[in-house]
């Protein structure tokens, strides 16, 4: 593992423009931000596939407006459903269920492949995309998590593009734009904190999802608003850095930044800093991944950084929020364990939001089910995604 994890095209070899979009993911979060982009600059790009899960309703509207020609969700009774709510005399391809996202993600006609659907689910369709030599616009960070070697392996043999949509990894992908990673002393990953950042061990103990919903800087879908509560967000997001810039764990920092403008930097050898800064919105990073190597303008307000006054930095407080450590701490593990820290935390959240435990169990619930763990050999789809069930079953089983 070294160096950027697939290769990067100049403007003459990547894919010309307009850019055919395959949206994964299309009805979240990331899914809105980059289908803004797509109706600011309608010249550049189209539309020619989009996925949803359950929220037909959302997919129905997007896609009577954007009109693509493929359409995927997650359950058969979707595809009914969808049928009753386009509008009449469009009629799109309709799939449903986990082969239709990766039949999607490998569509011939696809430039570009945005892989923005939530947890682990992310997966198959993002490797399957890497294998068939896509452009990838990624933001679906677990994928990473789960399986980083698996994605670099697939990158170096077909020549596949990953461009990060995470915006810390964006900043950085910028500010070592041009750099030999051999240079790179440190990455430094900025964390806004959450919303609990300044708050004590005993009001932490007793949040509410609704609280631990409400980010102070970025709004974003329910999972990684909770991850980001309780810094798990940050301990994938070191993970992800790893295997995207080829770094051992002692080489990516966390450093807290609660403004949330200063979206990461890179410390070189000579001591120089490079950051990115910008204003806390994704359209910034999903725009320079779906242009890439263009930089495309956006209509966002300048950033006043005499508004802004000041910036500030802290250290994050590891021992009010384990989860940071955690990753860590399974990524150096290894043998599976970023699959069963990954499982963990995504059935602990959910088990949060629905009001069945308490939010200082969800680092308690990883953490048992590392230590639980006999690391394992993990370094193929199957396996991969095996222990990633065996997991879900037995914390689900263990919190009854
Ligand atoms: P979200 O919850 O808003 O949207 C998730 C999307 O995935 C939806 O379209 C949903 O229908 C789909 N989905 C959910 N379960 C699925 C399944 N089993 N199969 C197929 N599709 C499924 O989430 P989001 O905030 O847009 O985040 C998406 C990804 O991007 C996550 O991996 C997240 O960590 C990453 N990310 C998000 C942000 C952000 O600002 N929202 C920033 C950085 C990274
Ligand atoms: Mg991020």
């Amino acid at each position: 593992m070294h160096g950027y994890i697939s290769k990067l095209p100049h403007l003459t070899d990547a894919p010309s423009f307009p850019r055919r979009l395959c949206v994964l993911g299309a009805t979240g979060s990331i899914g809105a931000s980059t289908l803004d982009i797509v109706s600011s600059h309608p010249e550049q790009f189209s539309v020619l596939a989009l996925a949803g899960a359950n929220n037909v309703k959302k997919l129905a509207e997007l896609a009577a407006r954007y009109r693509p020609k493929y359409l995927a969700v997650l359950h058969e009774d979707g595809i009914k459903e969808l049928l009753t709510l386009l509008p009449p005399g469009y009629r799109p391809f309709i799939a449903a269920g986990e082969s239709a996202y990766v039949a999607l993600a490998t569509l011939p006609e696809a430039d570009v492949v945005v892989s923005a659907i939530v947890g682990a689910a992310g997966l198959a369709p993002t490797l399957a995309a890497a294998r068939a030599s896509k452009m990838i616009a990624l933001a679906n960070k677990e994928s990473l998590v789960l399986a980083g070697d698996l994605i670099r392996y697939a990158c170096a043999e077909t020549d596949a593009v990953i461009l990060p949509v995470d915006s810390e990894h964006n900043a950085l992908f910028q500010a070592l734009s041009g750099h030999d990673t051999a240079y790179v002393s440190e990455l430094i990953l900025t964390a806004s904190g959450g919303p609990f950042r300044d708050k004590d061990a005993g009001f932490i103990a007793a949040v509410t999802p609704a609280q631990a919903l409400a980010h102070p800087n970025w709004s974003m879908g329910a999972k990684i608003s909770i991850d980001s509560a309780t810094l798990m967000n940050k301990g994938l997001e070191v993970i992800e850095a790893c295997h995207l810039y080829g770094l051992p764990a002692d080489k990516v920092a966390v450093v807290v930044h609660p403004q949330s403008i200063v979206h990461s930097l890179v410390r070189y050898a000579d001591g120089s800093l490079l950051a990115h800064l910008g204003p806390p919105d994704m359209r910034v990073a999903i725009s320079y991944c779906l242009g890439y190597p263009l930089r495309l303008p956006l209509n966002l307000a300048p950033l006043d950084i005499v508004a802004l006054g000041k910036l500030t930095f802290e250290a994050p407080r590891e021992d009010d929020f384990p989860c940071l450590g955690l990753a860590r701490q399974a990524f150096q593990t290894g043998g599976g364990a970023t699959v069963v820290l990954n499982a963990a935390n995504e059935v602990a959240v959910e088990l949060f939001l629905a009001e069945r435990i308490g939010f200082t169990d969800i680092a308690r619930i990883v953490e048992a089910a590392l230590c639980a763990h006999e690391p394992c050999q993990a370094d193929d789809l199957e396996s991969i995604l095996a222990l990633d069930r065996e997991t879900r079953d037995r914390v689900r089983m263990g919190q009854g």
